[in-house]
């Protein structure tokens, strides 16, 4: 098979599972069934037909609306859908067929579900943090950085930021990071292994003042809107997972 057609193939595939992660993302938090009832509109509860179910094209033949009730679909399910795509389609032309293309893959699902479930409901479900630990822990044993990275990534990922947060709650009298924030440094870390999980709660810690910064300079200083840690998180690590290598190696180059 050429690249291009398993890029192809890869990005539809892609598509198809962002369909399955808009599912996570709407039922984890509700502590809903992921297999049962088959999709509907949250609105009027109607079955979806088939074609309602193909990914992006049916929000955008829709124009975004039910056909029965006509309650809007939020533009998040086709975002989502293509975003999954993309990432597959890349991952697939970045990484070739292999284990490592499996951990990434999975590793970026994750991510995706954790960063909408946080932004909308400020958790950060066990079921993944907890469970990709154990997951990229093993699947560290055949693909880099290997097990001992992982290893010490996930201790580092869990530990360091307790430390932080147990000093922050010290000082400041107030929850810095959450428990899940710190569970989902150890799935992380467990994944990329140590040197990418500095690497991502660096960019995570920079890319957070820096947007909090411009929300307390728009709104005059409300805190509270700032958005939850796990959010950039997420997007810190795909950065990471990426492009990190590269700035790892300069970085120990610049070190020597
Ligand atoms: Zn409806």
């Amino acid at each position: 098979m050429t690249t291009a057609w398993m890029v192809l193939l890869s990005g539809a595939l892609g598509l198809a599972v962002g369909s399955f992660l808009n599912v996570c993302i709407y039922r984890l938090p509700l502590d809903q069934s992921l297999a049962f009832p088959a999709s509907h509109c949250t609105n009027c509860h109607r079955k979806l037909s088939w074609f309602e179910n193909v990914p992006v094209l049916a929000w955008l033949v829709l124009r975004g609306r039910c056909r029965t009730c006509h309650a809007g679909i939020s533009p998040v399910y086709p975002l989502v859908e293509l975003f999954t795509g993309v990432m597959f389609a890349w991952a697939a032309w970045h990484y070739g067929p292999g284990w490592l293309l499996i951990s990434r893959l999975l590793f970026g699902c994750m991510l995706i579900v954790l960063f909408f479930i946080d932004l909308r409901h400020r958790i950060l479900p066990n079921v993944i943090t907890v469970g990709g630990t154990v997951i990229g822990f093993v699947l560290s044993f055949v693909t880099p950085p290997g097990w001992v990275s992982s290893l010490i990534g996930l201790v580092i990922g869990g530990l360091i930021p307790l430390l932080l947060a147990e000093a922050y709650l010290r000082l400041r009298k107030i929850e810095g990071l959450g428990m899940g924030d710190v569970k989902m440094l150890a799935l992380i870390g467990a994944f990329l292994g140590w040197p990418l999980v500095l690497l991502t709660l660096a960019v995570a810690s920079v890319l957070g003042s820096l947007v909090g910064l411009g929300l307390i300079l728009a709104r005059r200083g409300d805190m509270k809107l700032a958005l939850p840690f796990g959010t950039f998180l997420a997007i810190a690590a795909m950065f990471a997972a990426a492009v990190g290598n590269p700035i790892v190696a300069w970085y120990m180059g610049f070190l020597r």
